[in-house]
């Protein structure tokens, strides 16, 4: 695991940024590529490279300091809706390998979209994935 990824150097003010918000577990800032105005990354301090690696603690402040910062989003820029998108893995999107979570205000001039064409589920495999899946949560 990389100890100084560029948000590890973001976050200990090596690299300057639009700072938002901070608790021991957690940084946020605004996106320096905005897809509308607002876009804010809400990072880890722990520099975990992806969500499954991330600890518990960092992973329940992440968790509360969303809707924080998504109630003081929305406010601040008068965004009629968001989108949370959160990347792991450079073949899912991911640039910068340290967890971090995507604020993206969308407004009703906003062109960009996080659409995906959806396929069925069949019932056999949906009952199979199922089981692997519970399976490696109750190990
Ligand atoms: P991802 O593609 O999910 O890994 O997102 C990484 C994000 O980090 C991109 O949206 C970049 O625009 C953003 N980013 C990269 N460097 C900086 C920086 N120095 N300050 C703020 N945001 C950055």
């Amino acid at each position: 695991m990389s100890e100084h990824t560029l948000f590890t150097r973001i976050i200990e003010g090596e690299i300057p940024c639009y700072k938002l918000y901070e608790n021991d577990h957690v940084f946020a800032f605004l996106d320096i590529n905005p897809l509308a105005k607002g876009h804010t990354l809400l990072v880890s301090k722990e520099p975990a490279p992806t969500i499954d690696q991330l600890s518990p603690d960092s992973a329940a402040a992440i968790g509360k300091a969303l809707p924080i910062l998504s109630r003081a989003i929305k406010k601040a820029t008068g965004a009629i809706a968001y989108n949370i998108i959160q990347n792991n893995g450079r073949e899912a999107g991911m640039t910068v390998p340290h967890v971090h979570f995507h604020i993206i205000p969308k407004y009703a001039e906003s062109k960009h979209s996080f659409t995906w064409q959806p396929e069925s589920l069949e019932p056999l495999e949906g009952q199979s994935i199922a089981a692997a899946i519970q399976l490696d949560i109750n190990e």
